[in-house]
């Protein structure tokens, strides 16, 4: 149902609205550089029907030109992923992208990261990889700075999930509710990608309708450590050998001093757990620890693998084309893909969550008993599976007044309001109903909580 309202009602609606406010794009280049036959092969899946085209569509001139001309795009990371999703977008008729990324250049990038050269390591991401594919895309306008209200499709290719969710939880809070029901014309499409190695995803988000990044958070559990007793008693790869320095050696003998924690990115640190690791791994005749390794390790790297942002981001791209022309059925929704063992990949409908924290509009309820401690509810709302929470600041009104139970990133008031969490609920004067907003980096919106008393 979700998808035939999409389709016949919703496209339409942001195709239109977003066309009402057309943008000057870099003086009009587009209609300067083309070249004959330069959009021909994009022509062939929209300007004539094929075995896979929806039946209602009616191919036409008309979905190239708002491509070419209308469509607003923005590419959140310009990594691995990003790169190819510019090169992907920029040569399939989008020309009005814009790009965003917080990171500057890394030498280690340029194997994968192909829009940069050793000449840019040092510079900020968006700007070169924009100004590469200014250079080579004749007639894409590609700059890097962006207002979230004017793009008709985002993108993400980013490998971290806070940015994800607070990407989403943005997406959530530009939506309109009119008398509770959605207005679909404030909705804007969201593709998401990610990579792990040989393993990736791509889905189709239309906030609001379908479900959500928060919706399937228990897909991105936390990081899984190896079982302390096997590092401890029964280590079998020499992965096992390096947690063992890094856990239990480093504490005790503080090599660097008392309070120095280890540091992936100091060589003599990693030189230290190194020679340490070979020597727990001669002791069980473990093969295989290597400086790499160790600092692989410690350092909690994934190696990027090419191959895998290439398969995902032309997954993506395919659907923000699918989405843009409304020539094809987008993908429904969530797309896992995996070639560490040969290739496998499949296809299901993540379904929303009832009671999701970002985007069900209902505040979810927080059970707890009166003689609880604050403590209690801060771990609940970092360590459930469902929420994953950083570092939330939780807040509620008493008396008609604003007031801070706990907040961790201002550190005056994180020592103000220390005193709360070994306080029960009770003695924090806090009743059976009362609503407590947080407020944390995993999303841009305060989300609101009821109290709910267990006996
Ligand atoms: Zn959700």
């Amino acid at each position: 149902v979700g998808w035939e309202l999409f389709r016949q009602e919703i496209l339409p609606k942001i195709q239109r609205v977003r066309n009402a406010h057309p943008m000057l794009v870099d003086g009009d280049a587009g209609s300067t550089s083309d070249w004959d036959d330069r959009w021909n092969h994009i022509k062939k899946f929209l300007e004539r029907s094929g075995p896979f085209m929806h039946p209602d569509f009616e191919p036409s001139t008309e979905s190239l030109q708002f491509m070419l001309e209308t469509c607003k795009i923005l590419v959140i990371g310009a990594g691995g992923l990003g790169c190819e999703l510019l090169k992907n977008l920029a040569l399939s008729g989008f020309r009005n992208i814009h790009v965003v990324d917080m990171d500057n250049i890394d030498v280690s990038n340029l194997n994968r990261q192909f829009l940069f050269r050793a000449k840019d390591v040092g510079r900020p991401k968006a700007d070169v990889a924009a100004d590469f594919i200014n250079s080579r895309v004749p007639g894409c306008f590609c700059p890097s700075f962006y207002l979230y209200l004017e793009f008709h499709i985002i993108v993400c290719g980013l490998d971290s999930i806070v940015a994800r969710r607070w990407m989403n939880g943005m997406l959530l809070s530009l939506l309109v509710y009119e008398d509770g029901v959605l207005d679909p014309s404030s909705i804007i499409p969201l593709i998401d990608g990610g990579t792990e190695g040989f393993k990736g995803n791509a889905r189709v988000i239309l906030p609001g309708m379908t479900a959500c990044i928060d919706c399937t958070l228990e897909l991105y559990p936390p990081q899984i450590n190896f079982p302390m007793c096997t590092i401890a008693s029964m280590p079998r790869l020499p992965e096992h050998c390096i947690e063992y320095v890094r856990i239990l050696q480093w504490p005790k003998e503080m090599p660097f001093g008392d309070d120095m924690a280890l540091d992936g990115d100091d060589p003599e640190h990693i030189q230290w757990v190194y020679q340490k690791s070979l020597e727990r791994a001669a002791e069980f005749s473990i093969t295989g620890v290597t400086y790499r390794l160790t600092q692989g390790v410690v350092k909690r790297i994934i190696p990027a693998v090419a191959s895998t942002n290439a398969a995902i981001a032309a997954a993506c791209a395919t659907e923000v084309f699918k989405i843009a022309s409304s020539a094809y059925l987008p993908l429904n929704n969530y797309m896992v893909f995996n070639d560490v063992d040969g290739l496998y990949t499949y296809t299901f409908e993540a379904e929303r969550k009832e009671n999701c924290s970002a985007c069900s509009q209902v505040p979810s309820d927080l059970h707890f008993s009166p003689s609880s401690k604050l403590q209690e509810v801060l771990d609940y709302l970092t360590e459930s599976t469902s929420l994953q929470m950083k570092s939330p600041a939780i807040t509620t009104t008493m008396d008609g007044k604003n007031k801070t139970l706990y907040l961790q990133s201002v550190a005056s008031i994180e020592q103000r309001t220390r005193p709360n969490l070994t306080k029960t609920l009770n003695e924090l004067g806090l009743a059976d109903g009362q609503e407590l907003a947080v407020a944390d980096v995993t999303t841009p919106q305060t989300v609101l909580f009821k109290l709910c008393f267990t006996s």
